[in-house]
């Protein structure tokens, strides 16, 4: 319908009012919201520090861990440093805990830094490794985050 003969049915019906909207109590207070998302978001914290722990676990000893790259020596308290998310957890929330969603990889050695560049993760040994992890977790994602993907790592992926 055009605007005009909007127009025209509108003044045929005889110019119906708008229906009031009628204000109705919401079930949840506001405050009952707030508290609601604030209780989530500490839960989302706990739900990693215990997916940081997890990973401690099985890859640290008291002694430390090794580069899953080169194989050098972590010592303990660089465990979280060097446990990388393979898709970051600010972007991809969803698989934030997944327990494939990283790679033990040194600070120290450098090895941890040259994840950031695509074209330099490739070209790692442990690539083949974190490209079956991203494969299985890729699919796992709300259609909302998939847009976070970059061309340049789902071609990547393609080509692995
Ligand atoms: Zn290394």
């Amino acid at each position: 319908m055009t605007y005009l003969e909007q127009r025209r049915k509108f003044i045929e019906d005889g110019r119906p009012l708008k229906e009031k909207k009628k204000y109705s109590i919401p079930k949840k207070s506001a405050k009952r919201i707030e508290k609601e998302k604030s209780s989530s978001v500490v839960k989302e914290k706990e739900n990693l520090e215990m997916w940081f722990k997890d990973i401690q676990m099985k890859h640290f000893t008291e002694f430390g861990g090794s580069c899953m790259e080169c194989g050098s020596h972590i010592p303990l308290k660089y465990a979280r440093h060097s446990t990388a998310h393979l898709l970051p957890k600010k972007l991809f929330k969803s698989v934030a805990c997944h327990p494939l969603n990283f790679l033990v990889l040194g600070a120290g050695c450098g090895c941890h830094a040259l994840t950031d560049r695509v074209d330099k993760f490739v070209g790692m040994k442990i690539w083949p490794e974190a490209a079956k992890r991203l494969k299985t977790i890729i699919p796992l994602l709300p259609f909302d985050e998939l847009k976070y993907l970059s061309g340049q790592l789902m071609t990547a992926l393609e080509n692995t």
